[in-house]
């Protein structure tokens, strides 16, 4: 007990929580409610809410419906970690699947390994099970549409995750990520989603982070471990995320760099939940034992135009 304390492990008996990032993580806290109402786990929560997104095809930065690589693919990124065990699984690169979250799942619980990628990490879920999707359904019209329009600009936006942390009336924690990845990103390239410690960390009695934002910024400051060791070292969950935010974005300024889209949510061990952005616009969504589904708005803790 007294080393649990050393090391910042609260034991806690609590209330059920979940934050995820973006407002089209609604839907993903509405149906890990329903789960963690009744009693379910935090791992079931947050991988059920996960692939509701995966699903949507109206989200243009996850799963089904997501941004196409430069040669024209749908390569997904995802990942989970059990914030029980600390074990991980990740998949990144992964074609013609509708659900990378669940791959990512079945390599932290079928195998010895963390990581699994491109054409091995497909080759395993055929393995596991999964059928392979129908490539139209997996990439709409209007997804090819955009991706003719924009392949030969020099300069390309676009890039979102969905980052969930959740949290058990047992009081386990865990995280999911999923993304498409940065939109006409070279093949090959994986940003911070599945990355452990920048895209996500967890760890049960202590907190979990995970961010969205442009991967390469994210992956250079290790946004998400680093939420979790504020809190820690005691700081509430919006001291930690908007530390981290202001001091990655600093960091970046004080290497050369111009500073992309940095934006995290994270949990306490005791449910309770922050976001942070360096920029305007991120919103971030969260429900609880106490509280309805709902949308946040971050107002950006660095004013960019200043
Ligand atoms: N972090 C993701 C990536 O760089 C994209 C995002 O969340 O905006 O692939």
């Amino acid at each position: 007990m007294r080393f649990k304390k050393q090391m910042g492990v609260e034991d806690t008996k609590n209330m059920w929580s979940m934050v995820a990032t973006w407002p089209f993580s609604l839907q993903c806290v509405e149906k890990g409610a329903q789960i963690l109402r009744d009693g379910g786990a935090a791992m079931d929560a947050a991988e059920a809410g996960v692939r509701l997104v995966e699903t949507d095809e109206t989200v243009d930065s996850v799963g089904r419906g997501g941004y196409l690589n430069a040669a024209g693919e749908l390569a997904l990124d995802a990942a989970m970690m059990d914030g029980n065990t600390l074990k991980m699984g990740v998949v990144a690169c992964v074609r013609g699947f509708e659900h990378p979250v669940s791959i990512a799942r079945k390599v932290m619980e079928n195998t010895r390994h963390s990581i699994l990628v491109g054409p091995h990490a497909e080759e395993f879920a055929r393995k596991m099970g999964f059928t392979e999707a129908d490539p139209d359904y997996l990439i709409p019209k209007n997804v090819w549409k955009k991706y003719e329009e924009e392949k030969n600009k020099r300069k390309t936006s676009g890039h979102d995750t969905i980052g969930c942390v959740a949290l058990d009336a047992g009081g386990s924690m865990c995280v999911a990520t999923s993304t498409s990845g940065a939109n006409l990103r070279l093949p090959g390239r994986v940003g911070d989603t599945p990355i452990i410690g920048s895209g996500f960390y967890v760890q049960t009695g202590v907190g979990g982070a995970a961010a969205t934002g442009l991967g390469e910024d994210i992956m250079r400051t290790c946004c998400s471990f680093r939420v979790v060791e504020l809190m820690r070292g005691g700081m509430s969950p919006r001291e930690a995320v908007e530390t981290v935010v202001l001091t990655a974005h600093n960091t970046l300024l004080q290497c050369g760099l111009r500073p992309d889209c940095i934006a995290l949510v994270c949990m306490n061990a005791r449910g309770e939940t922050a976001g942070a952005c360096n920029h305007q616009g991120f919103s971030y969504a969260c429900v609880s034992e106490n509280e309805p589904p709902r949308v946040i708005s971050v107002p950006p803790i660095i004013d960019k135009d200043a």
